[in-house]
């Protein structure tokens, strides 16, 4: 067992660092250079554990994932990922447990050449806090705000694995290595997000759910969204534990780190060639209109009235 400063001790002899970090974990504060010309992004999300994770959660995963929740929310702005921190709350000093938290947030961090430069370690119910800041060219970041009429509405990779995931755990089922780690291990879309300057309108991530995210957009760009719910994209996993008519929602319940995105009808094409670049299956849910809210279709063409969909913590 270990008092604070040892641990401390443990997560910073395992960091690396980057050119841009004058000073990392060990003073009062981190020093960071931003490169000129760029806007820094800042974000934060906290992970609680029974409430963004089961309490059984592997250790290295929720150490993954909790750098992963705030990659999405910079790759929802277009930013490059530099510099982050941890502030961590533990019930007990544990080595064994701190030891693979930190591989499997180091292991993300590595992937995204993002440095830990700092952050708190405190007695308490298993929470962790990460605040993750990136770049991007000044003046060039994703807005949710930018949606027009007439967009295409996008959606990177497979909607509802996650969900799935968590559905079979809670009842005591066992699922594949491949869909536990959609609900563990999400992959951040950062090279999406950076691609989309100067081709996407609006762009957010859709962590509580597509439906609700979308209608975020909606509400900050004074627009409406009509969405076909069959056209969510879903894995072989999901089509195979799911039939169609209620997929879609387990499709917009939320923890599924995608992009969900608006563009020009006329931006098809550079899209195409933008998703076989970057391996991420990219498609086309519907469309932005006039007026405002969000109308859902089926398969059919008949409007599916929506109520509360997505994740809401005090809903
Ligand atoms: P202070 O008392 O000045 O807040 P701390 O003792 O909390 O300093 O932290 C000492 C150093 O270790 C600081 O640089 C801080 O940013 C870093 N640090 C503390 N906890 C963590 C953590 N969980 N992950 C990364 N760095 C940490
Ligand atoms: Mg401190």
């Amino acid at each position: 067992m270990s008092g604070e400063f040892d641990l401390i001790s443990r997560i910073a002899a395992r960091v690396s660092s980057r050119p841009d970090v004058v000073l990392g974990i060990g003073d009062d504060g981190a020093i960071l250079r931003p490169p000129a010309g760029h806007d820094l992004v800042v974000v934060t999300d906290t992970l609680n554990s029974g409430v963004h994770f089961p309490e059984q959660t592997a250790a290295c995963d929720v150490g993954w994932k909790a750098l992963a929740v705030n990659l999405s929310d910079l790759a929802a702005m277009g930013a490059t990922p530099a510099w982050c921190t941890l502030a961590l709350s533990l019930p007990q000093p544990d080595d064994v447990w701190l030891d693979a938290c930190i591989d499997g947030f180091l292991a993300l961090a590595a992937q995204h050449d993002i440095a830990l430069v700092g952050g708190d370690t405190t007695r308490g119910p298993l929470s962790l806090t990460v605040t993750a800041c990136g770049f991007v060219a000044a003046g060039t970041a994703l807005h949710r705000d930018a949606a027009k009429v007439g967009d295409d509405i996008w959606v990177s990779g497979t909607l509802g694995d996650a969900a799935l995931a968590l559905r079979e755990a809670l009842q005591g089922r066992s699922c594949s290595d491949e869909l536990r780690w959609r609900l563990d291990r999400p992959t951040p879309r950062c090279a999406l997000g950076q691609s989309l300057a100067g081709i996407a309108h609006a762009c957010i991530d859709i962590s509580d759910g597509v439906l609700q995210d979308l209608g975020h957009v909606c509400d900050a760009s004074g627009v409406g969204a009509e969405v076909r719910l069959d056209a969510l994209p879903a894995s072989d996993a999901l089509v195979a534990h799911v039939a169609d008519a209620g997929r879609w929602r387990l499709q917009s319940a939320g923890d599924d780190y995608e992009l969900c995105f608006t563009a020009d009808p006329m931006k098809r094409d550079a899209l195409a060639v933008l998703s076989d670049s970057l391996d991420v299956r990219l498609t086309r849910i519907g469309s932005i209109v006039g007026g405002g809210g969000m109308r859902a279709f089926d398969a059919d063409g008949i409007e599916v009235h929506l109520q509360s969909s997505g994740y809401e913590h005090f809903g």
